[in-house]
Parts: C-alpha cells; sequence; structure tokens
C-alpha cells in the first residue's frame, strides 16, 4: 500500500486539536465519550486523516469498554506494532496508509475471531456510502 507521508506540522494544520493528539501522538480519547461508540449505521468506518477504509459496520460489536470494538478489519488496512508503554503489553494498531493510531487490538473478543479491535472514535470518519 502506498504510504501517506506528511510532516507534523502539516498533521497539525489539517486535524483538530483532540484529532491530532490521538492519532498523531498515540493519545487516547476518555471512553464513552466517542461519537461511534453507540452508532449503528450501516457502512464503512474511514481513516479520519487519509480516508483509507478501516472497517465494515458487520465488523462492529457492543463491547462495553467505552470504544467503539471491531472483531476484524478489512483486509490489510491496519498494522500492528507491539507497545509496551504503560507498563503493559499491548498491540497498537495503526492505519497502514497514513501511520495513524487508531487503538489497540486484545485478545478478548466475543466473537469467533477472538478480536476486540478497540479504537477510538476521533480516528474514525464514517461513510454510508451515499457519497
Ligand atoms: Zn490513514
Amino acid at each position: 500500500m502506498d504510504k501517506v507521508t506528511k510532516s507534523e506540522q502539516e498533521w497539525q494544520a489539517e486535524l483538530d486539536e483532540e484529532t491530532y493528539r490521538v492519532t498523531r501522538l498515540k493519545g487516547t480519547e476518555r471512553p464513552y465519550t466517542g461519537k461511534y461508540l453507540d452508532h449503528n449505521e450501516q457502512g464503512q468506518y474511514v481513516c479520519v486523516c487519509c480516508g483509507s477504509q478501516l472497517f465494515n459496520s458487520t465488523q462492529k460489536f457492543d463491547s462495553h469498554c467505552g470504544w467503539p470494538s471491531f472483531d476484524q478489519s478489512i483486509e490489510g488496512s491496519v498494522e500492528y506494532h507491539k507497545d509496551l508503554t504503560l507498563g503493559m503489553v499491548r498491540v497498537e494498531i495503526t492505519c497502514a496508509k497514513c501511520d495513524a493510531h487508531l487503538g489497540h487490538i486484545f485478545e478478548d473478543g466475543p466473537t469467533e475471531t477472538g478480536n476486540r479491535y478497540c479504537v477510538n472514535s476521533v480516528s474514525l470518519t464514517f461513510d454510508d456510502g451515499s457519497k
């Protein structure tokens, strides 16, 4: 996949403060505040930074963890990185196209995939196919 590369200054100019903090500085939105937490429309969730398609609404489930959760991603759309911050061993997920921080993946999902992609709402925008 061709990468989208922009300088930190360019991203900062394009994104609002919270989106920049989460996607480029690997921040986390406060739980139960995200706009896509209880969002159940049919469509696709795309990267807020570059528009790459990341998740289908059919992959979303209600995890009660405070962030939008998915049991799988659109193939090839997400990259995985070992994250040892905060004294935990976690796997960070980023957009494969622009390296935006999305959230983390955990292996405690309730569906057959066993995966829970725990994603910040601010890292996403929603495309219902009407555009
Ligand atoms: Zn992206």
